[in-house]
């Protein structure tokens, strides 16, 4: 393959340069056919015409941190790290932020901060996660209890269409792009037609990545509404325009022992009418697992422990779960209250330094189910794991009913894949049965897209795949990720572990293993080739 004519950025078709595309976050490894690094907006409706015309896939990638494996494809994978730096441009008055997509969330929350302003989804990967990523996946953190997700915060949007066309979610009627127009033409009515279908299908709970936000723009009629979410399916995203909040002035934590997961959900509805800042649990098998570096004294017999936030007192919290409570601890100045989140902090470096037999995989790790029923959820989630022969940690952000839970598998056993495959379909069925989404905050990517039919029904998919159709009748963009690809299999030589996973040459597995472990995803994947050889230009 060679490099499309005119193209200004990097495009590379070496071993090399393919392998350190090959995986994201999360359990995936395909290996690209090239990896193009664009250097703006040109060489990106350069790309979408080259490819409509070669039949080639496009997968539009950020900071590769994504776990369902959105990011990573079997065409060309296009880098959108480098190209759309714009440096985030603060409107204090508006309390808005404008800046390029390959910004971090990390970066643009600095430049907010000098104003006494944040971006309030707070992804763990704040450090890291572009901007772009955040939108196309409708990212989501600990703060979402009470500020939502990003689709709640994003103004405007500019992206490039599958056409090669560039566009803007504000754009005057005049100057719409030929996919938007496709779309407002033969979808858009049927959508506002059948909101109440629409509304009718989604899962029920706080939070969803899942399908396409079809029930939220049938009642907003905002592109930008369905473009968040979106997975880099429907258009390559350039620039964001984000509404932004006061920094909070103070904080309080209150920790509560649960000795029932019967007292899960009761005790956050208990808790969620006072207004927490975040209600983040950690179910006894993440005690079991943090036990070693735990310093401070759990009961025993605690099933789930729950860290709540507060912005400002919260005094009257502890009233309200006391009937469910065995223990509970009040913190109020800074020093205690960071004490006490160490606890939630401490599985991410162990799960990191664990041998390379024995894995953690993010398989079913975005469950988000209804709150009352966390319990039930939680029960099955282990029971599920034990069936399967897998250890489990669950932690997870329980005032919106959504939980990570990983897997923590021998890889080197014969049969692991099959159980972690029979795993995913129980524990989704679950999800579903419960009222829940396979996904909160991480997207579907290729791991989940089979189940957008059972999880919204078929004529939710159906409006997925025409709303797909209108934006990128060429199905380059992302084909196989939200919607998945008629036959396509994740069978175990699509997975980054186990005998069967792609082959990699020499050192860039144990490279990539390496910006897993340090949570190097911001480094420029292409830094990290041993030599710079087999440039396709
Ligand atoms: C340690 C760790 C902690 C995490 N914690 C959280 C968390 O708290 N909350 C959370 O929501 N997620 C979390 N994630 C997941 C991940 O960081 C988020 O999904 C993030 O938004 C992805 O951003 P990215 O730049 O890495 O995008 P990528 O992973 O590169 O891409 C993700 C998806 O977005 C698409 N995409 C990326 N950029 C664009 C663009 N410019 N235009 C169009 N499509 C695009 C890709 O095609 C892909 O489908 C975590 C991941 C890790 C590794």
């Amino acid at each position: 393959m060679h490099a499309p004519p005119g193209l200004r950025g990097e495009f590379r078709t070496d071993d090399v340069a393919r392998a350190l595309y090959a995986e994201g976050a999360g359990i995936l490894r395909i290996v690209p056919q090239a990896v193009a690094v664009p250097s703006g907006v040109d060489d990106l409706a350069l790309l979408a015409r080259w490819a409509a015309g070669a039949g080639l896939a496009l997968v539009p990638r950020g900071a590769g941190s994504g776990m369902p494996g959105g990011n990573i494809g079997t065409g060309v994978v296009v880098d959108l790290t480098q190209a759309f730096r714009d440096a985030p441009v603060v409107d204090a008055a508006a309390g808005t932020a404008r800046c390029g997509a390959s910004v971090t969330y990390q970066a643009l929350n600095a430049a907010a901060a000098a104003y006494g302003l944040h971006l309030p989804p707070d992804p763990s990967s704040g450090a890291f996660c572009t901007l772009g990523g955040m939108v196309a996946t409708n990212a989501a953190g600990s703060h979402s209890v009470k500020y939502g997700a990003m689709r709640r915060w994003v103004r405007q949007l500019e992206f490039v269409t599958a056409d090669g066309e560039a566009g803007r979610t504000d754009a005057p009627a005049e100057g719409r792009t030929a996919a938007e127009q496709r779309f407002l033409r033969d979808v858009a009515p049927t959508l506002r037609e059948r909101a109440a279908d629409l509304a009718a299908a989604v899962p029920h709970t706080t939070k969803n990545s899942a399908g396409y936000a079809l029930d939220v723009y049938a009642t907003s009629g905002r592109t930008a509404d369905l473009l968040t979410g979106s997975e880099g399916t429907l258009a390559f995203i350039t620039a964001v325009e984000v509404a932004l909040a006061p920094l909070p002035e103070d904080r309080s934590t209150l920790l509560v022992t649960l000795r029932s997961l019967d007292d899960v959900g009761p005790a956050i509805l208990a808790l969620r009418p006072l207004g927490p800042s975040a209600v983040e649990l950690l179910d006894r098998t993440y005690l079991d697992f943090v036990r070693g570096a735990v310093q401070r004294h759990i009961p025993a017999d605690t099933e789930a422990v729950l860290l709540v936030e507060f912005e400002g007192d919260g005094q009257r919290a502890v009233a309200a779960v006391r009937h469910f409570a065995e223990t509970t601890e009040l913190a109020d100045d800074v020093a205690s209250v960071s004490r006490l989140w160490e606890l939630r902090h401490l599985a991410s470096p162990i799960l990191a330094s664990l041998p390379n037999n024995l894995r953690s995989l993010q398989l079913i790790e975005d469950g988000c189910v209804p709150v009352p029923v966390l319990g039930r959820y939680i029960r099955a989630l282990r029971d599920s794991a034990a069936a399967h022969g897998f250890e489990i940690v669950i932690f997870g952000h329980a005032g919106d009913g959504h939980l990570h839970a990983n897997l923590l598998a021998d890889v080197s056993a014969p049969d692991f894949a099959t159980r972690l495959t029979s795993c995913l379909e129980t524990v989704t069925g679950v999800q579903l049965s419960l009222g829940g989404t396979p996904s909160g905050e991480h997207g579907d990517g290729r791991l989940r897209a089979p189940f957008l039919a059972p999880a919204f029904g078929a004529d939710f998919a159906e409006l997925c795949r025409r709303t797909k159709v209108a934006w990128d009748p060429a199905m380059i963009l992302n084909p196989g990720v939200k919607l998945a690809a008629p036959g396509a299999k994740l069978g175990p030589e699509t997975l980054k572990v186990g005998a069967l996973a792609p082959v990699l040459p020499d050192g860039i597995g144990a490279r990539l293993r390496d910006v897993e472990r340090a949570a190097g995803w911001g480094l420029f994947k292409l830094s990290l080739a041993p030599s710079p050889s087999g440039s396709a230009r």
